[in-house]
């Protein structure tokens, strides 16, 4: 049954200190609840002992926090990966993984329910686009793994389901949450927002500069190769991507990440190195290089040895590259295997007071 009282959580401090003077009370009850909910971690109003009892008692029977039911967990793996599979208010799931020291307390979370953009090699893009998550369900996911795993996070990849910048306003209030030293106080560095490069909201995100590093997913050297896997490519193509990202990288004084998956005979060849070269011109960059993982696309994965050589034509061009150690690829968590419909493979139960 959907809960019919709205969730606190995803709300900023000066929405909670008009939510709390709506109902009569003096806007610093606004900031003790912000500093509860955010900074404190804490899960119901009865803990809020610096709330007077009658209005702990009014918000629990007018109000609520805010969760998301974990449906079914995996792992943890050998790895020691963790997925979760979360059942939102409307009944839609997400899945969000957890990767302990890696070297952080990371967790991997979802924007929207599905993607629209409908990548050939990744498992999301195959469901289709349901809706974009609200603030609260991003926060959310967060909050549930770490009371879940009994850690803090440290750092967060928004690289799990859909394409962050399709949900801009959503992830935009969420990193703001995430950063602000009043509430969950993690730092910016350590938060990645991935895309596949939607050039208008990069000019929004270069105006505006939101708390967190942007990564950009290549993939291809050429328009034409792109297009073929990354159908964003066709209104977004290279060259003015590029350009984009010139203005980025000079924003936000960061060199710009890139994630590249590494396809056999595809964009594994000793032209693709020199085409990158020419495309990063004049951008400070860092390519990581990632395992293609098994999602039934009919794409083959470079093989280590592709890889290995690859990066000797990356460096011979000048450009800064590591491999992305691939996680979760045995319980299909890793970047791409995000898939959270039923059927799903068989995953243990967990038990809410774990
Ligand atoms: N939509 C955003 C963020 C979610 S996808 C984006 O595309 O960047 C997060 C990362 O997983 C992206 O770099 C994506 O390219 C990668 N990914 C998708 N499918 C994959 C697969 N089969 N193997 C490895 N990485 C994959
Ligand atoms: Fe969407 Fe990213 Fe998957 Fe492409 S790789 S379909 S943009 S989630």
């Amino acid at each position: 049954m959907p809960n019919e009282k709205s969730s606190l959580i995803g709300l900023t401090r000066g929405e909670l200190e008009s939510f709390v003077q709506q109902i009569g009370e003096p806007a610093y009850r606004g900031r003790q609840l912000y500093d509860g909910l955010y900074r404190r971690r804490l899960r119901s109003f009865a803990e809020m002992t610096d709330l007077p009892l009658a209005l702990r008692t009014w918000l629990s029977e007018y109000a609520r926090i805010g969760e998301l039911q974990v449906e079914r967990s995996s792992g943890p793996a050998k790895d020691h990966t963790r997925k979760f599979l979360l059942r939102l208010d409307d009944g839609l799931f997400i899945e969000s993984v957890f990767l302990p020291e890696s070297p952080g307390q990371t967790v991997c979370i979802s924007s929207q329910v599905g993607c629209a953009i409908g990548c050939t090699f990744c498992a999301t893009g195959k469901m289709g686009f349901s809706r974009n998550l609200t603030a609260a369900e991003i926060i959310l996911q967060v909050l549930e793994i770490e009371r879940l795993s009994g850690t803090s996070v440290t750092n967060i990849v928004l690289m799990g389901m859909g394409e962050p910048l399709h949900n801009y306003e959503n992830v935009v209030k969420a990193l703001k949450i995430f950063t602000d030293s009043e509430g969950m106080s993690l730092s910016p560095s350590r938060i990645t927002v991935s895309t596949v490069g939607i050039i208008p909201m990069i000019e929004r995100w270069c105006a505006e500069n939101p708390p967190a590093k942007l990564a950009i997913s290549l993939h291809a050297t050429t328009d034409e190769r792109r297009d073929q896997i990354v159908p964003a490519n066709r209104a977004f193509p290279l060259e003015d991507l590029m350009k984009s990202l010139r203005r980025l990288a000079h924003v936000t004084r960061f060199p710009v990440t890139f994630e590249y998956i590494m396809i056999a005979d595809f964009n594994d060849r000793r032209e693709d190195a020199a085409n990158l070269r020419h495309l990063l011109r004049n951008i400070p960059a860092k390519m990581n290089l990632i395992r293609l993982h098994p999602t039934g696309s009919g794409l083959t994965p470079s093989s280590d040895d592709a890889i290995d050589r690859f990066m000797g034509w990356l460096v011979e061009e000048g450009i800064d590259c590591t491999v992305r150690e691939s996680r979760g690829v045995e319980d299909s968590a890793a970047c791409g295997m995000l898939y959270a419909q039923e059927p799903h493979p068989p995953l243990s139960r967990i038990n809410r007071d774990e």
